[in-house]
């Protein structure tokens, strides 16, 4: 079969695999609708997991499944499935602490385009079909499931890890596809006033649309100084960051009132270390919390989350601003998400 594969630090290519193998417990799937993610573009382009070659792509994936092993009772061939780019397993200790992203290690729980080929191939593999798959629902269509892979769990994961609650003041700094999902998220939660961070017009927009009561350029000046007159020095409650830096965390620093939350969803691709201020951070008794997360996956997860679009919710359509039909578009949407030009949000390639 062919996939499009990262064949080296800064080099993709498409590339001949043979098709996967299902064990008893897993599926093999074909995509229906694919989006590359931000995070193959750290993974490709700046080598943050290590210079992998002849790994397929991608991890944001609706698919049909072709085939089950002989364990798997929920899933049969046919079925529509959300694929979530985070597949672990579910039998791992780490699992039962909470934790699945990371069983079998640090990040275990990313195995597509991580540990293991991803959805960018004629078919891919999915370990533990019943803990990690779910039934598309009908009344969502599929390139607007593929939006729940990653965008919706990481941003409300973001969220939620920022214990965000009723009238609470939220900076989301970064505003891509994650970040609009971080302010939706908020917003669904009750945040009273959302501070969206980001520079182009098309996502300020959306954000406002999504619930962001107030926009802040980031290429205008210091985010921090921006919040801080904005809030008459009072700062915010929570902060998500969606973007930047290993420096963001500095700003977010600034502006988070004691015993906050900063919430980070960012894959960090580049620089060593994170400075966290003496000051800023109460002298080390500030009660600030700072908590990076990736994004959970497993089937309940994925079922809960497609009930908010399919019951009008959220709107995931407004991020989908490049469609393209045809797997040799795969490229294409790639270089798009990698470019990041001024119309764009998210790509999907329908397949
Ligand atoms: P985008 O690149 O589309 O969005 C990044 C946002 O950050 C944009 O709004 C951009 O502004 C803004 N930004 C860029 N530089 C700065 C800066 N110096 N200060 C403040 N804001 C800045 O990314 P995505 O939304 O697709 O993804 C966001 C991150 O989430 C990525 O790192 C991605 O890899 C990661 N991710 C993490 C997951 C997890 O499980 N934790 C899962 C999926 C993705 P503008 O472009 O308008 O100038
Ligand atoms: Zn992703």
């Amino acid at each position: 079969m062919k996939g499009f594969a990262m064949l080296g630090l800064n080099k993709v290519g498409w590339i001949e695999k043979d098709k996967p193998v299902a064990g008893p417990l897993d599926a093999i799937v074909r995509p229906l609708a694919v989006s590359p993610c931000t995070s193959d573009v750290h993974t490709v382009y700046e080598g943050a997991l290590g210079d992998i070659h002849d790994m397929i792509l991608g991890h944001e994936a609706v698919g049909e499944v072709v085939e089950v092993g002989s364990l798997v009772k929920d899933f049969k061939p046919g079925d529509k499935v959300i694929v979530p780019a985070i597949t672990p397993d579910h039998m791992d200790v780490f699992s039962q602490m909470g934790y699945h992203q990371h069983a079998e290690g640090m990040l275990g729980g990313w195995k597509f385009s991580a540990s293991k080929d991803g959805v960018f191939g004629e078919y891919f593999h999915v370990n533990q079909a019943d803990g990690n798959l779910a039934l598309l629902p009908p009344e969502i269509s599929i390139e607007d499931g593929t939006m729940l892979s990653d965008m919706v769990p990481t941003g409300f994961h973001g969220v939620d890890n920022a214990e965000v609650q009723f009238g609470e003041t939220v900076a989301v700094i970064g505003i891509g596809p994650v970040g609009l999902m971080a302010v939706a998220g908020s917003n669904l939660r009750g945040a009273g006033r959302i501070f969206a961070v980001g520079s182009r017009q098309l996502c300020c927009d959306v954000a406002k649309s999504y619930g962001a009561t107030d926009i802040i350029n980031y290429k205008h000046g210091d985010i921090s100084q921006q919040i801080l007159e904005a809030t008459k020095g009072k700062g915010v409650d929570k902060v998500i960051i969606a973007g930047g830096t290993v420096d963001t965390f500095g700003e977010a620093l600034s502006i988070i009132r004691p015993a906050g939350i900063i919430s980070n969803i960012n894959y960090l691709g580049s620089g060593d270390y994170i400075k966290i201020s003496r000051e800023g951070w109460g002298l080390g008794m500030g009660h600030i919390k700072i908590v990076g997360g990736l994004m959970p996956g497993g089937r309940k997860n994925m079922e809960y989350l497609s009930n908010v679009l399919k019951y009008g919710k959220l709107d995931v359509s407004p991020l989908l601003t490049h469609k393209f039909n045809g797997f040799d578009h795969i490229e294409e949407a790639l270089l798009l998400m990698k470019d990041k030009t001024a119309d764009l949000i998210k790509p999907v390639v329908i397949i």
